[in-house]
């Protein structure tokens, strides 16, 4: 590794100044950004990529693993794309496999009437910070380097990207060894109606029985009823925020991918072509800021309940072996909050943190990641940023009394109520 370093001058223009900056455009960033919007706010969404949706359309995950509380702009979805799906009552848990394509075109669509002014291709580079404030964002655009400037900045990264760039401590993966769970490139295999020609790519793998495939089993949905198979099945030792490692991943889950592609094919699947592999490999964990309050397994297990929640789920403890062994460890829970605080890092006024990166550790962490609690957070973040811009607070003072509020107009509602 080499140990020269650099230091990098340069003048960077003004692209615009918003309420808030929200930065990444998956499930917590979309959810802040039209949560902040409706509270009248200017909002500027940065994404990195060509579409919206994060893991759920770059990575193709397409399937809402269910959470207990269906509730939000997550039900709002839901019920605005998916509303066979939708049980009437508020109780009940729901899994819906989805077209990741069609949740691109929704969130386009869903962007522009909510009046967020998304921006595609840029990719946060640095934070320009003041004393405990963030000013702007310096963001590669398609057009060089701009500011982004703000009042309220949310990291919806996923990665906390932003927040480790300001200096806001952090920890990845297991406290053993700073392990994460692996990363997987989702595929999709569609019915041809007729036999389909095997082939195994140089570099491939063939896999004799289930007990050689990388994750030791069968893991697929079919639920669009239309011959679509969305597989999930590679497995690849890495942390997804590490060169290395994604480098390794981005060609290892591929060679894995068409191996089980040809495995498939030979065991059930016979007339079934790969039809979409996802464009980048999914990434299920990389950094977690350490916050004012950090979940824990314990909460997860005991049910934890807290006066400053803003999320609710009863999603397992779900961790795929982050060594790639052919394991993975899930627990079911019966249902917990996550606290307000969690989003919070303690070094700055002006910056929340919301999705998978928030304050956990590595076991909590697996509860919390999937999509229906990453809408949530970033709902909860989106509207805290409001109130602070509105009160003149910082975001550790933001009043839970007007949040709750605020999210409860916003269709959020919590099924146990704290005291
Ligand atoms: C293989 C796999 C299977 C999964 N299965 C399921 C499942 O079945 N159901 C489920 O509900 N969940 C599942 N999950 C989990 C879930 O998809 C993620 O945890 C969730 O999408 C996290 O949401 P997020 O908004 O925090 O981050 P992400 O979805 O990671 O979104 C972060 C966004 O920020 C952008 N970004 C990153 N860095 C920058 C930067 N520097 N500048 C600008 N933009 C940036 C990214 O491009 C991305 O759009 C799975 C995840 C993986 C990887």
């Amino acid at each position: 590794m080499a140990s020269t370093q650099y230091s990098f001058t340069r003048n960077v223009d003004t692209h615009s100044r918003t309420d808030v900056v929200v930065i990444g455009g998956g499930p917590a960033g979309t959810a802040a950004a039209i949560a902040a919007a409706r509270c009248g706010k200017t909002v500027a969404l940065l994404e990195k990529s060509a579409q919206l949706g994060g893991m759920g359309t770059l990575a193709n995950v397409s399937i809402f693993m269910p959470v207990g509380n269906v509730t939000g702009i997550y039900r709002e979805i839901i019920a605005e794309m998916l509303a066979a799906f939708l049980p009437d009552g508020h109780d009940q848990s729901i899994a819906p496999q989805y077209s990741p394509f069609l949740l691109r075109q929704y969130l386009n669509e869903k962007m522009k009437k909510e009046n967020v002014q998304t921006f595609f291709h840029s990719e946060f580079v640095g934070s320009v910070t003041e004393d405990r404030r963030l000013k702007a964002v310096v963001v590669s655009t398609r057009e060089g380097l701009r500011a982004f400037e703000g009042g309220v900045f949310i990291d919806a990264t996923g990665d906390a990207r932003v927040a480790i760039d300001a200096g806001v401590p952090y920890h990845a993966g297991r406290e053993s060894d700073g392990l994460t769970q692996p990363m997987t490139l989702m595929f999709t295999m569609q019915d041809t109606g007729k036999p389909v020609k095997q082939v195994l790519p140089e570099g491939c793998y063939f896999y004799h029985d289930v007990a050689e495939l990388p994750q030791g089993r069968r893991l697929y949905w079919e639920q669009h009823g239309d011959g679509t198979l969305l597989v999930n099945m590679s497995r690849v030792k890495a942390n997804g925020a590490k060169l290395a490692d994604v480098n390794f991943a981005e060609t290892e889950a591929l060679r894995q991918v068409f191996s089980i592609a040809h495995y498939l094919q030979r065991t059930g699947f016979e007339t079934y072509a790969i039809a979409h592999i996802a464009p980048q490999t999914g990434v299920r964990e990389t950094n977690q800021i350490e916050g004012l309050y950090t979940l824990t397994e314990r909460d997860v297990v005991d049910g934890a309940r807290f006066a400053d929640v803003v999320a609710q789920t009863n999603y397992e403890i779900d961790i795929h072996s982050p060594d790639a062994q052919k394991t993975t460890d899930e627990r079911k829970v019966d249902g917990y909050d996550i606290p307000y605080r969690c989003m919070v890092p303690a070094a700055y006024d002006n910056l929340l943190v919301a999705g998978r990166a928030i304050s956990a550790t590595h076991v909590a962490m697996s509860s919390m990641r999937v999509q229906a609690t990453c809408y949530a957070l970033g709902q909860a973040a989106g509207a805290a940023a409001a109130i602070a811009l509105d009160d003149g607070d910082a975001a550790k003072d933001v009043s839970m009394a007007k949040l709750h509020d605020i999210l409860e107009r916003q269709g959020v509602r919590f099924r146990v109520t704290t005291t």
